[in-house]
């Protein structure tokens, strides 16, 4: 087994590196002065014609047809530049890797027809918009999906759509022009075969956002979150997505890329709070002593060190089998750093803002983000406890029992 990068991986990941300390990391605390007064940040078109100029561009795609804009790298020619850009919230965006638009992107590659592609994914892939995906509802526990409950009736040629969806990311952006609905297209129909998905223009009449929404009392600046109710909107068949029942099809193609990616950027974010942890305890006294030469500072880091490492090859594989096998052959992979990662990063998210002492939960750092970030992934996309499920449930039983075990000792009769 090779664990280094591939010759090609590393030189993408140079690039990259030297993009992102040239371009974007200068701009940060621009961005962050303009977020804070609300403004979106006035650099952002620059960069993304400096980023697609490099060749930084769609770099999360691993399908791009030759006609589409963009580096066709592996999943796991991705991981280490996924890396790089969780390093700071907004970075994505400038390479146009952001979520929730690159797992709608790959849902549109794999399912759309080529006049859905003209009309909403090569738009997406030019970032000349934006798009959500919706699925979650208040009125259900959507961690099932089959709970999923917005009807969505024919009507000659049409599709009539009326229900409530809450925490969509990215359909308060003012440049989300489209989402992904799922809904019941048939009630009577197997369980897995009653939903299907649907594109929606933002601007349809009966199409209304509620409000804005924040998780743990921060704004997602990049792909701002919405709450959303349809009225008797009416959209035209021709914008179902694959086939009627196969929205769960569509919802799972989504799905693996979205929850991959997430955590490649989480480990980025965490070798960033290592960073902080290692610059800020070496930096301040108490009690005679740096907070670094304190035994339990140093234990926390290396232990945040044991638990990265161990994470990033867990998602690293996960990334080769995804290119390997396929959605469906890494579907347990997925799960199995869809829960570890998160785990990881709230905990190394948590010990970092202990070493920063108050610094830490205030806007001056972005640990509290961190926090509520991993927080948020233990839910969004599948709670943990969804995801251990399915763990448990792909545990194969050992062929012997207890009272024939070769491993234990003869039970006495
Ligand atoms: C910031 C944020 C952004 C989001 N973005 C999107 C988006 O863009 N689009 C979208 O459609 N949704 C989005 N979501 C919603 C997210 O995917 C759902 O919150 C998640 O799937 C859980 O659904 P629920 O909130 O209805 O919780 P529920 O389904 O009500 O579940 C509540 C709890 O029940 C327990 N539970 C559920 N199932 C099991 C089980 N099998 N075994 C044991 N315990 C269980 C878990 O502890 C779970 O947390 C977002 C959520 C957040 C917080």
């Amino acid at each position: 087994m090779d664990f280094d990068l591939s010759k090609r991986s590393e030189e993408w990941r140079e690039r990259l590196q030297a993009f992102f300390d040239r371009e974007v990391l200068p701009r940060h605390r621009a961005w962050l002065d303009h977020t804070a007064e609300g403004e979106d940040a006035p650099f952002m078109q620059d960069l993304q014609r400096k980023a697609r100029a490099a060749g930084l561009w769609n770099l999360g795609l691993p399908e791009l047809g030759e006609d589409e804009p963009g580096t066709r790298l592996s999943n796991l020619e991705y991981a280490p530049l996924a890396e790089i850009m969780g390093r700071l919230f907004w970075a994505p965006e400038v390479f146009n890797c952001q979520a929730p638009d690159v797992p709608n992107m790959i849902a549109l590659q794999n399912c759309a027809t080529p006049e859905q592609k003209a009309r909403w994914l090569q738009p997406l892939l030019e970032a000349r918009t934006r798009s959500a995906f919706g699925m979650t509802e208040p009125d259900v526990a959507s961690s099932d999906a089959t709970n999923i409950a917005t009807r969505m009736v024919r009507d000659g040629n049409d599709y009539v759509i009326n229900g409530r969806k809450w925490f969509i990311t990215g359909a308060a952006h003012p440049k989300c022009s489209f989402l992904i609905v799922m809904g019941v297209t048939d009630s009577d129909a197997d369980r897995t075969r009653r939903h299907s998905c649907i594109i929606v223009p933002m601007d349809t009449p009966g199409v209304r956002l509620v409000r804005r929404l924040r998780w743990m009392g921060c704004e997602d600046h990049v792909a701002p979150i919405g709450e959303l109710s349809f009225e008797n909107v009416r959209v035209p068949r021709a914008n179902l997505l694959g086939a009627e029942g196969d929205g769960f099809k569509v919802a799972q193609i989504r799905l693996g890329p979205a929850r991959i990616h997430h955590c490649m950027r989480s480990i980025g974010l965490c070798e960033l709070l290592i960073e902080l942890m290692m610059v800020r305890s070496s930096e301040r006294s108490a009690f005679g002593r740096t907070v670094m030469q304190y035994d339990t500072v140093q234990r926390w880091i290396a232990e945040s060190r044991v638990e990265l490492e161990q994470a990033r090859l867990l998602t690293y594989r996960c990334a080769w089998r995804l290119d390997q096998a396929g959605h469906h052959g890494a579907w347990r992979d997925v799960s199995l750093i869809k829960v570890a990662v998160p785990a990881m990063l709230q905990k190394i998210a948590d010990r970092a803002m202990q070493v920063f002492g108050a610094m830490g939960g205030s806007d001056d750092t972005p640990i509290h983000q961190a926090l509520a970030w991993g927080r948020l992934l233990r839910i969004g996309d599948g709670p943990d406890e969804v995801h251990l499920r399915q763990i448990f449930r792909m545990e194969p039983m050992p062929s012997w029992s207890i009272a024939n075990s070769p491993y234990l000792s003869a039970h006495p009769s």
